[in-house]
C-alpha cells in the first residue's frame, strides 16, 4: 500500500497585508506565541487590518475552515499584544529595559488571530491549521517548543478577554508538536 498523507493542512498561507505594523523588531527576535481570538469573522479581519481605523494588526489569521491568512511579516512588529503591567498583568514573559522600563511586548512576539467569538471553541480544521502555521514559526526562528512559549492575549493584557474559551492552548500547543509546518505562499 502506498504511504497515506495524512497531511490535511493547506500548504500554504495567503498573503492579506495590513496597514498597522511597525518595521523590524528593534534588533529583537520573536520568541513567544500570543494566542488570539477575532470575536469576528476571517472576511472581516482582512478588512479591519486594512482600515485606517484599525490601528491594530496581527502577523496571522486562522479560518474555522483551516484557512491561514498572513498580515504582517514575521520579520516586523504586529499591533496585536499591547502592554500594560499595571493592569495587573502577571505574564512572566515581559521584558524590561535597563532603565526599568517594560519592553513593548510586540517587537519579541508571534501574533495569531482566530475566526469565532470568544465564548465558542474553534474547529478542529482551525486547530491543525494555527499549529501548522506556528511550527513553521517555530523552525524559521529556533523557538523552543514548550508550554510556557504559547500566551494567551488577556496574561498579557488583561483588559481583553481573549482568547478566553475559544482556544485550549493546552490542547493547540501538543498539536504544535506534531503539526507539519504551513509556509508562507511564494509570491
Ligand atoms: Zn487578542
Amino acid at each position: 500500500m502506498a504511504t497515506t498523507n495524512n497531511q490535511i493542512n493547506p500548504v500554504f498561507s495567503k498573503w492579506k497585508g495590513a496597514i498597522y505594523f511597525t518595521s523590524g523588531r528593534a534588533g529583537m527576535n520573536p520568541e513567544y506565541f500570543v494566542i488570539h481570538v477575532m470575536d469576528g469573522t476571517l472576511q472581516g479581519t482582512d478588512q479591519w487590518f486594512n482600515n485606517a481605523q484599525s490601528h491594530a494588526s496581527a502577523h496571522s489569521g486562522i479560518g474555522s475552515n483551516g484557512e491561514v491568512h498572513d498580515y504582517v511579516h514575521s520579520t516586523d512588529s504586529a499591533w496585536h499584544a499591547g502592554a500594560s503591567t499595571n493592569q495587573g498583568a502577571k505574564w512572566k514573559g515581559f521584558k524590561f529595559a535597563p532603565n526599568g522600563k517594560l519592553i513593548n511586548p510586540n517587537l519579541y512576539t508571534l501574533g495569531i488571530e482566530h475566526e469565532g467569538r470568544p465564548n465558542k471553541e474553534i474547529t478542529e480544521a482551525a486547530y491543525l491549521a494555527s499549529a501548522g502555521k506556528i511550527k513553521y514559526w517555530a523552525l524559521r526562528y529556533n523557538i523552543p517548543l514548550t508550554r510556557d512559549r504559547f500566551v494567551a492575549h488577556s496574561d498579557i493584557y488583561p483588559g481583553h478577554n481573549c482568547p478566553n474559551m475559544a482556544v485550549n492552548i493546552d490542547k493547540l500547543f501538543k498539536l504544535v508538536l506534531t503539526a507539519a509546518p504551513i509556509y508562507p505562499e511564494t509570491k
